[in-house]
């Protein structure tokens, strides 16, 4: 059912009570509704693959709006229990889920088998495994409805690759078959501990210790932040006994949870949190009393080992920030078209165009900016170096603004359905408590953004691979105005060397995340309007780069007012229904 049907449904209510209040997205088909992604999709994939792939995202979108959205709501209701104890008293430790998230989970581990389709062929009938962009892009639909699980599912697939990069072949040989399996009843899930008490963002501090005896390695230490508390197998950090202190000493390990002799490993899962968001999903607080564990990889380069998961996780986030950002524009669209106020419709009050319009900007920067990273993501996995330096640059910068964008768009989304966007039976509620994990995990804002200013841009030199990048996009963008495109490339001028001053002077850092930012807005500005120059795309993206120009990196006196008439004119054409061409949009860029 569509979102109109249900609301027509709503009219039969006998005193019209119900159909007084907005509709929400449940029912609708997430694919076929967001058309950035319709379009910008086949920029970023190759042609055959998109053809290939075009029924699976729409399959998607249909689960995500429909089952899966059903199940989110229960699994997040109905949050995971810990048994420390089985009924004899032994320390057989297991969390018990409900049955929604189990059925979340043959979806995505055994239908889709997310965790599996970027190392193998055999995922959604592919002769080959899924390029990047399609990944996530099938995250980016899938998390739209539920986030908690994306965790676990990302997770898995991103230890795969680091074994696969990193293990010794007998590790690999006993740990990748279980790994990549599809068979959801047998399969080994993945997961990460790395945070302990003693330090999340400061690494360095890990205190849990690690012992060779008799050539078997064995852990001792708590992990205070586990997400995934229960998954086959961990990958973890710890320091070898006699190891220098810091990040030097710490060495990579995967820790099963069951021995090869089926008896539960020597570790413990001490309790469950009790967590403002991502209720689904089960994160808890480890004791590792001498468990057995696996050197992975090079024990002196551990920490360098684990960043290759933290940056693909890093992305991932990214993405669940544009999907979760989505979602809450889809709400607040539809809520806004129905919902009236004082005689008319919400969404023809100018204060609440603007609204929307806020809502919308970080939602298609965020979906142009993942796109970029994951096409790069392809192309370094073919060999590209230049790729590479581009991906390591667009990861942190779309993981620190996308998350921390999603706090007020879901506050946003929330505002727009009015008091009934508190209430916890409306997804507004979750989207808003979802929200804030994003600005968290694998490095808050402020790690993130020294990530892209101290290492990206002034050891790495990744920003001018980036600014190489985005001035060849400029230079296909011919159909849009040159006035525009030079002052596109000013201004990635000035970004550029706002960012490399504050990574030259160490009196700056605290400059960090508006440089960061900087970088960040101007690059999806001018992927918009590249984007809006291709054929067959909505020209409507060209009038969000402008956007982004005004208000995102523009001056504004907040004393004066702040619409010109380009502005009304753009929201009218940003709010409507239809794509418009550049003919349509030309004389507001210029
Ligand atoms: C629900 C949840 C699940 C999680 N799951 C996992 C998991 O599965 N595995 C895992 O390993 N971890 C996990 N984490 C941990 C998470 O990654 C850490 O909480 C995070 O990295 C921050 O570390 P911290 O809590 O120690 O905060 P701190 O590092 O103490 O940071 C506190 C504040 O200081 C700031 N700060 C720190 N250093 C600097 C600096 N140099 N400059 C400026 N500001 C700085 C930070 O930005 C932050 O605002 C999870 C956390 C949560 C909440």
């Amino acid at each position: 059912m569509d979102a109109l049907a249900n609301q027509k449904s709503l009219t039969g209510d006998p005193d019209r009570g119900a159909a007084r209040l907005a509709p929400d997205c449940a029912g609708t088909n997430f694919y076929a509704l967001d058309r950035g992604l319709r379009q910008l999709l086949p920029l970023y994939l190759s042609n055959g693959d998109f053809t290939r792939l075009e029924p699976q995202f729409d399959r998607l979108g249909a689960l995500a709006g429909g089952r899966l959205d059903e199940l989110a709501r229960l699994a997040d209701k109905h949050p995971p229990i810990l048994h420390p104890r089985d009924r004899f008293g032994r320390d057989e430790d297991w969390i018990d889920y409900h049955g929604a998230y189990r059925e979340m989970e043959g979806v995505a581990f055994g239908d889709f088998q997310f965790h599996a389709m970027s190392h193998r062929a055999g995922a959604l009938g592919m002769d080959r495994p899924l390029p990047a962009v399609a990944k996530y892009a099938l995250q980016y639909l899938f998390v739209q409805a539920e986030f908690g699980l994306m965790c676990p599912i990302s997770v898995t697939d991103t230890s795969i690759h680091l074994i696969r990069k990193f293990a010794d072949k007998a590790l690999q040989d006993y740990l990748l078959p279980k790994m990549l399996s599809g068979d959801v009843t047998a399969m080994w899930k993945g997961t990460q501990f790395m945070t302990e008490r003693a330090g999340g963002s400061d690494v360095g501090a890990i205190e849990t210790v690690a012992r060779c005896e008799d050539g078997e390695w064995r852990l001792t230490g708590d992990k205070w932040f586990c997400s995934h508390a229960d998954a086959d197998v961990a990958l973890l950090l710890a320091r070898p006994e006699g190891a220098p202190s810091g990040t030097k000493g710490l060495a990579l390990f995967a820790l099963p949870r069951r021995l090869k002799n089926g008896r539960r490993n020597s570790y413990r899962i001490v309790r469950l949190k009790d967590k403002l968001g991502t209720r689904s999903m089960a994160s808890g607080e480890i004791r590792l009393e001498g468990a057995t564990a696996y050197l992975v990889g090079d024990a002196k380069s551990g920490l360098k080992q684990m960043m290759e998961q933290v940056n693909l996780s890093r992305l991932s986030h990214g993405v669940r920030a544009a999907a979760m950002m989505r979602r809450c524009l889809n709400e607040a669209m539809i809520c806004a078209k129905s919902r009236v106020a004082f005689g008319k419709t919400i969404i023809e009050y100018p204060l609440l165009r603007r609204q929307l319009l806020k809502i919308m900007l970080p939602v298609e920067q965020s979906l142009s900016m993942f796109l970029f990273a994951a096409s790069a993501m392809d192309r370094a996995n073919d060999g590209d170096k230049d790729a590479a330096n581009l991906l390591r640059i667009l990861t942190p910068l779309l993981k620190f603004r996308a998350c921390r964008d999603n706090i007020p768009v879901a506050t946003g989304a929330m505002e727009v359905r009015g008091g009934n966007g508190y209430i916890e039976e409306w997804v507004n509620a979750r989207l808003v408590r979802d929200a804030h994990i994003g600005v968290l995990w694998e490095g808050t804002s402020n790690i993130n953004a020294l990530d892209i200013i101290t290492r990206a841009v002034g050891k790495s030199g990744a920003h001018r691979t980036l600014a190489a990048a985005l001035g060849k996009l400029l230079d296909e963008s011919v159909a849009i105005p040159v006035g525009f495109r030079d002052r596109l490339r000013g201004t990635l001028d000035r970004a550029l060397g706002f960012a490399e001053r504050v990574a030259a002077e160490a009196a700056l850092e605290a400059n960090a995340r508006r440089a960061a930012s900087g970088l960040y807005h101007i690059a999806s500005a001018v992927l918009m309007a590249w984007e809006a120059s291709r054929p067959g795309t909505d020209a409507r993206r060209a009038l969000l780069a402008r956007l982004i120009l005004e208000h995102r990196l523009g001056t504004q006196d907040p004393l004066a007012p702040s619409t010109g008439d380009w502005e009304t004119g753009a929201a009218e054409l940003l709010l409507s229904e239809r794509n418009v061409e550049l003919a349509e949009v030309t004389s507001i860029l210029e």
